[in-house]
């Protein structure tokens, strides 16, 4: 599954610093099996894993501290996405998190999604709203400027930011947060035509994102529901924790939300007995809006003789901590994460032997030299971490290694004294040993 052509993001530009396990702020969480069943706020494996495993904090019901290795993570999926986007000619920009309420007064939407908006009142009695998405914000930023012509267009502008939903039930950790991390894009277009073909775009860079990402994915015929627009997908993963139910026909391929399509029959080929219900975590949402908020909010542009035209837009959202959980949901045992090998916090780690054992002395310069030499491999930089925690046994490095899902485990060992020294790899993923020296293990990694 580990899609091994692709390029593991890099996150610094440094590269002769070394990370080292020992330094990185990872507080275990232990929860007693028993509190696990009277507590209703873990409600997931990947939630329980991350917990236990310091990748994230529960900060209050629905929020998250994102510690160092969770946040790491999320960075590399959002410098996927950064590179995805910039192929398709999105620039990156943020929003404010304050909306003014007026704004979903003139959309509708105050009211279309009343109790899921965070609404609060500055010091002058006026409403702004924690943006729980900014296809508001996004239009009235077109509407404000009265200068933009057919030849800006097409325009698509993006962001990963936080969003904020007063969600009825938050749970299953970060995949249905109360505040969590999206990317938006917003596109605006002359017409309709070509707004559809913004959206096709945008729908192959979403399949590319997911293709690396490496985990099956099902693209379904989703809702417009509040956000409305006339055309809609929605990318989802496959497990049974999801809450929506996608109907697919096993005749023609057809995928669809049930919410929108009814379990009955096949939309597509109208088939109504090959028909499969399975449940999904929706982690895309792709929308063809066409003038939904640029009419209200008086978002124009200039055509070819200089009359104002309003703009056709799109809005295509990424749940990217969604993402994040639901892979370790999808990928994980009940007690060993898996993180797809592109999103893993660190590619490789290395152990080395334990403090006064007999292997330790024969092999000091060892770790180091071998953790710049995989450094130096460019797909590993900034990918490597030494597990210095040298009081610890070999064994029960490895068994944290293998709980916290590093896809490549090397182990300094017996084997290490010869000349040359010999490194044990353990690929996780194809669950396999292999016993190296130097230059075959860089071409293994
Ligand atoms: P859901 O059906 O799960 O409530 P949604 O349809 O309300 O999601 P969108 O408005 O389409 O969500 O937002 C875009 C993406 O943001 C979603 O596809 C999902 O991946 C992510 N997302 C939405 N709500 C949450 C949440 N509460 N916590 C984490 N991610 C979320
Ligand atoms: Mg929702
Ligand atoms: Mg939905
Ligand atoms: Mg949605």
């Amino acid at each position: 599954m580990w899609q091994q052509t692709f390029r593991v993001p890099n996150l610094s530009t440094s590269s002769n610093i070394i990370h080292r396990l020992s330094k990185i702020f990872q507080p275990k969480h232990v929860i007693p099996v028993n509190a696990q069943i009277k507590n209703k706020e873990i409600t997931s494996k990947s939630q329980r894993l991350m917990l236990e495993l310091g990748i994230i904090r529960q900060a209050s019901p629905g929020s998250f501290h994102f510690l160092p290795l969770g946040l790491r993570a999320l960075e590399k999926l959002i410098r996927l996405v950064d590179l995805e986007m910039s192929r398709i000619g999105a620039q990156k920009v943020m929003f404010p998190t304050l909306t003014n309420a007026k704004l979903w007064e003139s959309t509708g939407r105050l009211d279309d999604i009343g109790p899921e908006l965070f609404r609060l009142k500055d010091r002058h009695q006026h409403t702004y709203i924690l943006s729980p998405t900014h296809e508001e914000a996004a239009a009235e930023l077109l509407a404000s400027i009265s200068q933009i012509s057919y030849k800006d267009l097409p325009l698509r502008l993006y962001q990963t930011t936080s969003k904020y939903r007063d969600e009825m039930k938050p749970r299953f950790g970060l995949m249905r947060g109360r505040q969590f991390m999206m990317k938006d894009l917003y596109t605006f277009d002359t017409d309709l035509e070509t707004a559809q073909e913004t959206y096709n775009e945008v729908c192959e860079s979403y399949d590319n994102i997911f293709k690396k990402i490496g985990i099956n994915f099902v693209k379904a015929l989703g809702t417009c529901g509040a956000m409305g627009g006339s055309l809609s997908h929605e990318y989802h993963y496959r497990t049974d924790i999801g809450e929506d139910q996608l109907l697919r026909c096993l005749d023609c391929g057809y995928s669809a939300n049930v919410q929108h399509s009814g379990n009955e029959k096949c939309g597509n080929c109208g088939n109504s007995n090959n028909l499969q219900i399975n449940r999904g975590i929706e982690v895309g949402h792709t929308f063809l809006l066409g003038d939904k908020y640029s009419k209200p909010l008086k978002a124009f542009f200039l055509t070819q003789e200089n009359k104002p035209n309003v703009l056709q837009m799109g809005s295509y959202g990424l749940g990217l901590s969604r993402i994040i959980a639901a892979a370790v949901e999808v990928l994980s045992s009940e007690h060993e994460i898996r993180w797809p090998r592109i999103l893993a916090p660190y590619t490789v780690v290395i152990i080395p032997p334990k403090e006064g054992s007999k292997e330790e002395p024969h092999t000091l310069q060892i770790p180091e030299k071998l953790y710049s030499l995989l450094e130096s491999a460019h797909p590993l930089e900034d990918n490597v971490v030494l597990d210095d925690r040298k009081h610890m046994t070999i064994g029960k490095r490895l068994l944290d290694a293998r709980r916290v899902g590093y896809p490549y485990i090397i182990v300094i060992g017996t084997r290490a004294k010869e000349d040359p020294p010999i490194f044990e790899l353990n690929d996780i993923e194809e669950n396999k040993q292999l016993f190296l020296n130097e230059s075959d293990l860089l071409i293994y990694l």
